[in-house]
């Protein structure tokens, strides 16, 4: 099956610089040899080049190489493209059209759309529009077996391209750049991505294209920005790559995922998109009485005096999901075990587990009732991190480590577990291959998630789970599919299901953690495996938590709030 990839030239604002661009290509063919195409985005023409055009109109110029490129950014150039529809404007000199699919005899496919983003229907001719895009991404969606295209052209740069990347310089990438771009992006799929108009260079490193865990592996993406021709700054204005068509390639090669290959970034803002729109509908939140109340228990003061505590209250900005019955973790709620509690910060809290493994086994919660880290809003996500990195640095001053992890598995309220490992009992390798290999004695899938991505990318909202990580920052992630394991319809007899059958990865699955870490492979302390054997009395519980706040106190962000 295999071809011969095809050697290509892609090219970024070019403002009539004919002379240049073509000169380059000519010494590069020379020194490398012959190249199949030259694919320009951005603007072709500059208001100069009327001149320098004719020669090539009238064939006395011509250029070196099989040239596709886009139609006008602006009303100025847009006399210089006489069919929307594409045409050869030059001899070797192609317009490929205001949008569309290029495929060559050789199997190539390039998706294109010309122009900058309008807001207006109709656009103006130096523009697309909203249904434009969806027009073009019908139409190619609608072939059977649609997998992506090779390569796709566009002028702007797709909005947030940068997120989840390496950085793009002196771009933001949050503000520059079309919506409408990132959208046809993410639905394309394309191997290649070009764009031009932002005077700067920017290879962005490759992203993925399906969700990992969730969906089938798919090739990955390459965005690249390309400078203008000639620039004085000397950035990059000419890429060459060789490439085989997709629809040549053999799959399993084709799906092949770089290291350095990251998250979508068009698919979490369309995520955050849908976020921010659910809190635009949730109330505001007003007072908070319990941090007061807590407060002269913790002896700890933000600001002591109730009275005017009210300005200078941390502000919960959004008023979270409400619980349906009494709720043992909402801080608010009566059930709460305050006694417990050992830091409040703004969105979270940190309590000692009740019947903990160990003294210091301490859990971070949200003080408003989510379920899970993937119901978390941004702000109490960044406190989650806050808090992670405090008790790392706090472990780490006694000489351990920590291992966080959460059992979404028939939970109301979200828990994150953090036990202290002492650091010369095991490494953090130890940890992670007892957790595998217990998870492989139980036939739990448990699979490691790839260092870009987060916990929230792989795991969905009400779906069970539980992951374990390192403070390393490695993960292992279990998805719990379902109460029954899977196997169950062929191997149980009838009666049989009715009945509570322990299973893998399910009830247990938190149970399974504890006594991965209790084990002697970990902490050696295995009588500690079963936490209601481990239920203390409740002063004896006050004075851990006393001296825990004590102890934590240099490291608790939340105090010097
Ligand atoms: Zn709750």
């Amino acid at each position: 099956m295999a071809a011969a990839p095809l050697r290509v030239l892609a090219c970024g604002d070019v403002e009539g610089r004919l002379e240049a661009l073509f000169g380059r290509v000519r010494a590069i063919q020379s020194k490398s040899g012959p190249f199949d195409m030259l694919l320009c985005v951005g603007n072709f023409f500059g208001s100069t080049s009327e001149a320098e055009w004719a020669e090539y109109c009238t064939g006395a110029k011509k250029a070196p190489i099989p040239t596709y490129v886009l139609g006008a950014n602006d009303q100025e150039t847009v006399s210089y493209f006489p069919d929307v529809s594409g045409c050869e404007l030059a001899e070797n000199i192609t317009y490929l059209g205001r949008r569309g699919l290029y495929s060559g005899t050789s199997g190539l496919q390039i998706a294109y759309l010309s122009g900058t983003e309008s807001q207006h229907e109709p656009a103006p001719a130096y523009s697309f529009s909203a249904k434009d895009v969806a027009e073009l991404k019908t139409s190619l969606l609608s072939t059977p077996n649609f997998k992506g295209v090779d390569i796709l052209l566009t002028s702007p740069w797709p909005r947030d391209v940068g997120t989840f990347a390496n950085s793009a310089g002196e771009i933001d990438t949050k503000k520059c750049g079309s919506k409408l771009v990132s959208d046809l992006a993410a639905s394309l799929k394309p191997r290649y991505h070009f764009a031009a108009l932002e005077k700067a260079y920017y290879e962005r490193l490759p992203y993925r294209n399906h969700t990992v865990l969730q969906e089938t592996p798919q090739h990955v993406s390459r965005f690249i920005a390309l400078a203008e021709v000639g620039n004085t700054s000397k950035k990059k204005y000419l890429y060459a790559f060789s490439i085989v068509p997709m629809s040549l390639m053999d799959p399993a090669e084709l799906v092949k995922q770089p290291q350095d290959t990251t998250e979508n970034p068009y698919r979490k803002s369309q995520k955050e998109a849908q976020k921010s729109k659910a809190f635009l509908c949730a109330e505001e939140e007003s007072a908070c009485q319990f941090f007061f109340d807590l407060n002269k228990h913790q002896g700890k003061k933000r600001h002591s005096d109730g009275k005017e505590g009210g300005n200078s209250q941390p502000k919960q900005a959004k008023k979270p999901p409400q619980p349906s019955g009494p709720c043992w973790f909402c801080l608010a709620s009566p059930e709460v075990e305050k006694h417990l509690v050992v830091s409040i910060g703004t969105h979270c809290y940190l309590a000692l587990a009740k019947g903990g493994l160990l003294p210091d086994h301490v859990l971070i919660l949200p003080i408003g009732h989510y379920q899970s880290v993937v119901d978390l809003s941004s702000e109490v996500v960044e406190e989650v991190t806050k808090y992670k990195s405090a008790l790392k640095e706090f472990f780490r001053s006694k000489g351990k480590r920590y291992v966080l992890f959460e059992r979404n598995y028939k939970s109301q309220h979200l828990q994150l577990q953090v036990i202290p490992v002492p650091l010369d009992r095991c490494t953090a390798e130890d940890i992670k291959e007892s957790f595998i290999a217990q998870a492989q004695e139980q036939k739990i899938e448990l699979l490691e998630i790839p260092e870009h991505s987060d916990i929230t990318q792989v795991a969905r909202s009400g779906k069970p789970y539980f992951y374990v990580e390192l403070d390393t920052g490695e993960k292992l992630f279990h998805r719990i599919r379902g109460p029954f394991p899977l196997h169950f319809g062929r191997s149980v007899p009838a009666p049989l299901p009715l009945l509570p059958v322990p299973v893998s990865g399910g009830a247990d699955a938190g149970c399974a953690c504890r006594a991965v870490l209790a084990s002697d492979a970990v902490l050696a302390i295995p009588h500690r495996a079963d936490w209601r054997r481990c239920e203390a009395e409740r002063a004896e519980e006050a004075a851990q938590a006393r001296a825990f706040r004590r102890d934590f106190q240099p490291f608790d962000f939340a105090l010097r709030a």
